[in-house]
């Protein structure tokens, strides 16, 4: 009991493959912008949380 069944995955650039952010399995996101450390690649983070995948 007090497990935590949610799990996190990396967002990573998909220029240079940096982490950019850590999203939990529940998590849904669209439109959201994140400038990369790395390349200063201006990403865009999406994530469907019915798949759990990211979007490539
Ligand atoms: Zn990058």
């Amino acid at each position: 009991m007090g497990e935590k069944t949610n799990k996190r995955s990396w967002f990573s650039c998909p220029k240079c493959g940096q982490k950019i952010c850590q999203f939990s399995s529940g998590a849904k996101v669209h439109e959201l912008y994140i400038k990369c450390k790395k390349c200063h690649n201006e990403v865009e983070v999406k994530i469907e949380a019915a798949n759990r995948d990211v979007i490539k």
